[in-house]
């Protein structure tokens, strides 16, 4: 079963959109209406136009049994899918979830699976493997707008956008996976989320069985979170829209980042990709072949978001238990809602974990202690009774529950 993250009673649900409680979608044409999301002027085709609609009667399924899913994830963990499609093109997505819903057969969409957890007996459903490729780029006075299809390589966009001098996704280099899976948990790292990009997302609603175009405010962004995180069952993205700023400067909020580029006088969003890429390649967050901690889902937690009160109650404890001399040295980032981040791998080391420890065939990234890595010939379950072991640990000894990143696909954390 797949794991649904809590509900954030501000944020919309997929079922508010569509009963009129909640932002209303745009309606399901191929572009958002807004007048001030204009798609004109220049024209340049990158690489093939996104693929359109095409009617879905005619599409032959073909249909594969007992496919083993660890090669296709970045953890390399986890059993078969009962079912397998590869959907190149729209038409063949839709005949795939129609073919499912037939059957009652629960459906898994799968992009470049490096943010999935699949369980040991592997998905008892059909998994649908994502392929629409394409990427275009129009210019607008707002900047440029880009329309790439959901099996783009994220990254791949990141350094066209990066190589053209477009500023907005350049602290996005480095991040596997695909474009379409981007909104799924409004990807960030280093100062910039995907959400402040992102100018429409494209999907089929499963529900109504028809293609709608949502504008942000009907996705529902949050930390690491989105109306398609929240209902993994309602909608497959089929494409997103990003508006970017020609000429832009880059993002240089985060610190760790931005000192990187003063004492190098970089300046521009080409040298910021360059060493956002060399940060991420220290703490083992690009896929290395060579990387003994290549196998992960990136981070496995998210960063704990608290109340002042149990942050206060963190650095107490912290001093009483000799981990720091003064409160200074709990990481700690006050929020715009008043609540505060506390960053997880801080509280996985300060509960005496370190990185490189091990747990048989899974353990701690050697470079990162917020990244879960499997070494070879382990199960999930190792890893699930791993993560469970430093969940339970955190919250006893500092009070706070680490809430896993990855989606769970036929396995649960206890
Ligand atoms: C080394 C490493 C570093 C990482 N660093 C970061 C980081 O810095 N920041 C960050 O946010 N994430 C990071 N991640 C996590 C991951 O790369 C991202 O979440 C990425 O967007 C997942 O893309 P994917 O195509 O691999 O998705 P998948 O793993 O295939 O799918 C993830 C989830 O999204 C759903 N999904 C995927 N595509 C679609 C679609 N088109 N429509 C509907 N649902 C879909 C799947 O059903 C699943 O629930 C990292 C992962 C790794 C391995």
């Amino acid at each position: 079963m797949q794991k649904k993250e809590s509900l954030t009673a501000t944020r919309p649900n997929w079922a508010d959109l569509w009963t009129g409680t909640g932002p209303s979608p745009q309606s399901s044409t191929d572009s958002p209406t807004n007048s001030d999301l204009p798609l004109s002027h220049r024209e340049i085709r990158v690489r093939p136009p996104v693929n359109l609609l095409a009617s879905p009667r005619f599409v032959a399924l073909d249909v594969q049994h007992n496919v083993p899913l660890a090669p296709r994830t970045s953890l390399e963990l986890g059993g078969p899918a009962r079912y397998l499609v590869e959907a190149a093109d729209e038409a063949t997505v839709i005949e795939a979830l129609r073919w499912a819903d037939d059957r009652q057969l629960r459906v898994l969409v799968l992009g470049g699976g490096s943010n999935v957890l699949i369980g040991d007996e592997g998905w008892d459903g059909l998994a649908i493997h994502l392929g629409l490729r394409g990427l275009e780029s129009h210019t607008s006075p707002q900047g440029v707008r880009l329309r790439v299809a959901a099996a783009e390589p994220w990254d791949d966009v990141v350094a066209t956008a990066a190589a053209e001098g477009w500023a907005g996704i350049e602290c996005l280099s480095g991040i596997p996976g695909s474009t379409g899976a981007t909104p799924i948990q409004n990807v960030g790292a280093y100062g910039q989320e995907v959400a402040d990009v992102i100018a429409a997302v494209h999907v089929w609603d499963r529900r109504a069985g028809c293609r709608r175009v949502l504008l942000p405010d009907a996705c529902g962004f949050g930390y690491r979170d989105s109306v398609f995180k929240r209902d993994p069952t309602a909608a497959v993205v089929l494409a997103v829209e990003l508006l970017l700023q020609p000429g832009g400067a880059p993002t240089l909020r985060y610190g760790e980042l931005a000192r990187a580029m003063q004492s190098s006088g970089a300046t521009t969003v080409a040298q910021t990709r360059e060493h956002v890429l060399g940060l991420r390649r220290r703490k083992s967050m690009v896929i290395d072949p060579e990387d003994p901690n290549r196998r992960s889902a990136g981070s496995f937690f998210t960063n704990a978001v608290v109340d002042t009160t149990v942050a206060e109650a963190l650095v107490a404890t912290a001093m009483q238990q000799g981990l720091v001399d003064d409160a200074a040295a709990v990481p700690r980032y006050a929020l715009d809602d008043g609540q505060v981040k506390i960053p997880a791998a801080w509280l996985i080391e300060a509960a005496g974990f370190r990185k490189g420890e091990r747990r048989g065939a899974v353990g701690i990234s050697s470079r990162h202690a917020l990244a879960l890595v499997h070494h070879g010939g382990g199960r999930t379950r190792d890893l699930v009774a791993f993560a469970q072991e430093i969940r339970d640990r955190v919250q006893q000894r500092f009070g706070i529950e680490l809430r896993p990143e990855p989606v769970f696909a036929g396995v649960t954390l206890r």
